[in-house]
């Protein structure tokens, strides 16, 4: 596939740092500050969920965000039995997937509050996630254009809550574009935003019966992966339930039917002796504890070269001390909540462990209601040391002598886990052979390892962190065909 699309841009975004244009935002997302937002199945024949349950706010208890109804097994059945894939011209379907994007801006201010209030995004990160969901409608309207193959006929699309407008929407369009029907089941932590997106995708002329929604927990999940009606699973999430997926669709589903997952990650940065300081720190900061550290991406295993340990240390802690964690809705706050308390006990405890044998280096404060974590810098021998994937702002730090490194690099590629990888260096010669010998899906050198770009940075990993083709990339699209092209294996 070409690599540009000549007519395509990013969107401009949002710039926070422009006093009368944040003024505006202020004041477009005020409305929605203690509006009770609904959410319950769309689907294109009637809707039997039965109760409503209320949502708060992961980062205030006493904040009602809204009202949620779950899709019952026969809302399940009705979204299977009332699915057809959307059989449209070309261009109709790239100009309906561009209304969305246009629709998704103008909206903005609602968006944003529903992304502090359900999802605990600061503004710096709920601007970055309209962003990135706006650029994935235009990117995948803009390459349907040759792509000339047959849609697969129904997609399951299974998001997470780390990013409930972005990675929502990049599944679908992606399916749409390339002709298919879509089942959407969101995380069961944010389905206000996403009935909230699913409303903007059929304002813009999407069909009910090619795009339906079934918010509720993994149950819904499980009935829809072990179906033989889907030609096709998009998911994003924990490595764990991609693989029930697997094992789902290896006993129900026809051999071949594509899954395409976008998992977990271990992800290192080596900071060596030749690096710019001031500059890694920013970056170690922004990489391990924006989004309070509840991106994939993310940085969870520091290495320092010794030499430059302490004094790289003193001023990493200097930085975290300014880091503020509060209320997402506050422009002063740096770090959100977590998402729910089940995620703030698991990291509590991995912290309390590391706090009884001494490996805390330093820990800041955190507001005590709601859902919050302080940032914390512990110590560990090596990535090998750190068990599983800890999704918070944790960050792990490791020192390692000059003649290590390729030790190190073997340590990264051990996990198993492949997506991101930072790496300050000065030498250009050592960061073409690390980057070559890393098993890993993006390698960022000289800046920080999250966020990365449609278009312009496809987004994906390998091994335990995913099945690739990437996000946001030109290999995406075909997946979701009958006939990917041969790249699109890569
Ligand atoms: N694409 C995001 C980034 O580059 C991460 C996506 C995720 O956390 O699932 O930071």
């Amino acid at each position: 596939p070409a690599l540009f699309e000549p007519d395509r841009r990013n969107s401009r975004g949002w710039d926070l740092a422009h006093g009368p244009h944040l003024a505006q935002i202020e004041a477009a997302r005020a409305p929605s500050r203690s509006a009770h937002f609904n959410a319950a199945p769309r689907l294109a024949g009637p809707v039997r969920a039965e109760t409503a349950a209320p949502r708060h706010s992961p980062s205030d208890p006493t904040d009602l965000v809204g009202w949620v109804q779950e899709a019952s097994a026969r809302d399940v059945a009705t979204a299977l039995a009332h699915a057809r894939p959307w059989n449209i011209p070309e261009r109709r379907c790239a100009e309906v997937l561009r209304q969305a994007a246009d629709l998704y801006e103008a909206h903005a201010g609602e968006i944003f509050a529903l992304l502090a209030r359900e999802a605990g995004k600061t503004l710096p990160d709920a601007v970055g996630e309209l962003r990135e969901a706006v650029d994935f409608l235009r990117y995948y309207a803009a390459r349907i254009d040759g792509l000339a193959a047959p849609a697969r006929g129904l997609f399951v699309c299974i998001s997470p809550w780390n990013f409930p407008l972005a990675i929502f929407t990049g599944q679908i369009a992606a399916a749409l574009a390339a002709g298919n029907a879509v089942i959407a089941k969101p995380a069961e932590q944010t389905p206000l935003i996403a009935h909230l997106a699913t409303g903007l995708l059929h304002e813009a002329g999407v069909p009910p019966e090619c795009l339906q929604l079934l918010p509720g927990d993994g149950r819904i999940g499980a009935q829809l992966t072990s179906d033989r009606r889907v030609t096709g699973i998009a998911f994003t999430g924990s490595t764990e339930t991609a693989r029930l997926i697997q094992r789902a669709m290896a006993t129900h589903m026809a051999p071949g039917t594509p899954l395409i997952a976008e998992t977990g990650g271990l992800n290192a940065m080596i900071v060596d002796s030749t690096a710019l300081p001031e500059q890694a720190v920013r970056d170690v900061i922004a990489s391990a504890f924006q989004s309070a550290g509840q991106r994939c991406s993310a940085l969870r295993c520091l290495y320092v070269q010794e030499d430059i340990a302490p004094g790289f240390l003193a001023m990493l802690q200097g930085a975290m001390a300014e880091l503020n964690p509060g209320a997402p809705w506050e422009l002063s706050s740096d770090l959100g909540p977590l998402i729910d308390a089940e995620c703030h006990a698991a990291i509590a405890s991995h912290v309390a462990t590391a706090r009884a044998e001494g490996r805390v280096i330093w820990e800041g404060r955190a507001p005590r209601e709601g859902h919050f974590q302080a940032p914390v810098a512990i110590r560990v021998p090596g990535i090998e040391a750190i068990e599983r994937e800890i999704f918070g702002p944790v960050l792990h730090v490791a020192t390692f002598a000059g003649g290590e490194l390729d030790r190190v690099v073997e340590a990264v590629n051990a996990t198993g886990y492949g997506l991101t990888f930072g790496l300050h260096s000065r030498i250009d010669d050592r960061v073409e052979r690390i980057a070559g010998r890393l098993a890993v899906g993006n390698v960022y050198v000289n800046r920080n390892q999250i966020g990365a770009v449609v278009g312009s940075q496809p987004f994906g990993g390998e091994g335990l962190s995913g099945t690739g083709p990437k996000a946001g990339g030109p290999h995406y699209l075909p997946r979701f065909t009958e006939r990917p092209a041969p790249e699109a294996h890569v």
